[in-house]
């Protein structure tokens, strides 16, 4: 997924080492944005679909 602000790749493994769960905030990696995920499972193929949006103050 990417940064919307950065449009950086923001790694799946990077988030687990980071131990940040879907939904909680967390800073980009790349330019330190405050972001959240989330993760969309059931999406056609069975894959993992995951999105990441700006939280808004
Ligand atoms: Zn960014």
């Amino acid at each position: 997924m990417k940064c919307p602000t950065c449009e950086k790749t923001i790694e799946f493994d990077w988030l687990e080492t980071e131990c940040i769960e879907p939904n909680e905030e967390f800073n980009c990696s790349h330019c330190a944005e405050v972001l959240r995920y989330e993760i969309d499972e059931g999406t056609y193929l069975g894959a993992q679909h995951f999105t990441v949006e700006v939280v808004d103050e």
